[in-house]
């Protein structure tokens, strides 16, 4: 089968033919029909963020058709509508039964520890292949499984309640989830920082109340806005120093900070004044869970949670038009979201 893959670090991606995934007895072969380029895809093409052995096939955002089951898969069949959780982890160990299985020691993460979705076909555990909604178009079901996940874990884990108000820094792929995620979980003022008029304008479609950082202070703004009182829940979904910081000093007393954005670089606090002061919270967001999935998956079906706009470009499985795609993200330009489509 073809497969677009990583075999250098800091090289561009490239086509190999490669066999088929084996199968094992609780396994299902999935026949890809999406697959989401991701920021995170040119932190492993960069070497920024570490993967496993080399070549590997990139791809963590993937949605498709069972194509075989394995002898012992009782849930699944061949034909269904699935996409993917990314994390492949026991089941078994301390972490996994508490459910929160992004610390599975034996934990993997597909299209980086072990080959992904930029290919024809994959191989996974059965029971990290979720039914999707046929209500719910592929390219949409495997960004859900990234982008729009991370931010409804993230939307969790800071406990956001109905009633409070939520700014979102960063209005890419992960940030229009948000902004949708927070209003379905009853968010009174949703506010979007950024400093792209595009997707600052689809921001404010979605019900979003636009700051652009670009024209001033963001913090200030936020504080304008919210009557000198802040913001509830800040979610940094970008991954720079300066970013986290002015989610941290646009809280409410009793904010949290969600930081689910990606960086190697510290970030500075004034500890009295920012933190201890107002009884603020920095909450460190990673991944997101299975038991998630469900749910996440129902608003999306209900059209609480709208992607129609979010897939902008679809690319097939090509190298070329791959790495053009990863270059882009690296300039924080380019599409809000690519998606590979295998069968055109
Ligand atoms: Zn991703
Ligand atoms: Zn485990």
């Amino acid at each position: 089968m073809k497969a677009v893959r990583l075999v250098e670090i800091g090289k561009p991606l490239e086509m190999q033919e490669i066999p088929l995934p084996s199968v094992g007895e609780r396994d299902v072969l999935v026949r890809i029909k999406a697959a989401g380029i991701c920021h995170s895809d040119a932190h492993y093409r960069a070497g920024t963020s570490p993967v496993g052995t080399l070549p590997q096939t990139l791809g963590h955002e993937v949605a498709g058709v069972v194509e075989e089951a394995g002898s012992q898969v009782t849930d699944l069949k061949v034909g269904d509508r699935v996409c993917l959780h990314y994390l492949l982890t026991c089941g078994d160990c301390y972490y996994c039964s508490l459910g929160s299985e992004q610390f599975c020691p034996s934990g993997r993460m597909i299209g980086k520890h072990c080959d992904g979705g930029y290919a024809e076909y994959i191989a996974v555990p059965a029971r990290s292949a979720v039914p999707l909604p046929d209500e719910i178009p592929f390219e949409q079901g495997a960004i859900l499984m990234c982008s729009s996940s991370t931010s409804f874990h993230a939307l969790r884990k800071t406990r956001l309640a109905a009633g409070e108000t939520v700014a979102v820094f960063g209005v890419g792929g992960l940030g229009m989830s948000a902004i949708q995620l927070a209003q379905a979980l009853g968010a009174l003022d949703v506010y979007a920082v950024d400093i792209n008029p595009d997707k600052l304008r689809l921001a404010e479609k979605y019900g979003a109340v636009p700051v652009d950082a670009a024209r001033g202070d963001p913090v200030a703004e936020l504080r304008r806005l919210t009557g000198g009182r802040g913001v509830d829940v800040a979610l940094e979904l970008i991954g720079l120093p300066l970013t986290m910081r002015q989610a941290v000093q646009s809280l409410a007393v009793f904010g949290r900070a969600g930081l689910a954005g990606i960086t190697a670089k510290p970030f500075e606090l004034y500890s009295y004044t920012e933190l201890l002061g107002r009884e603020a919270e920095v909450i460190g967001c990673s991944d997101h869970l299975l038991h998630e999935m469900p749910l996440l998956l129902e608003y999306a079906r209900r059209g609480q949670l709208d992607l129609s706009d979010v897939v902008t470009r679809t690319v097939p499985l090509d190298a070329g038009a791959v790495n053009e795609t990863l270059d882009a993200l690296e300039r924080f330009g380019g599409e809000v979201r690519t998606v590979i489509t295998p069968e055109g």
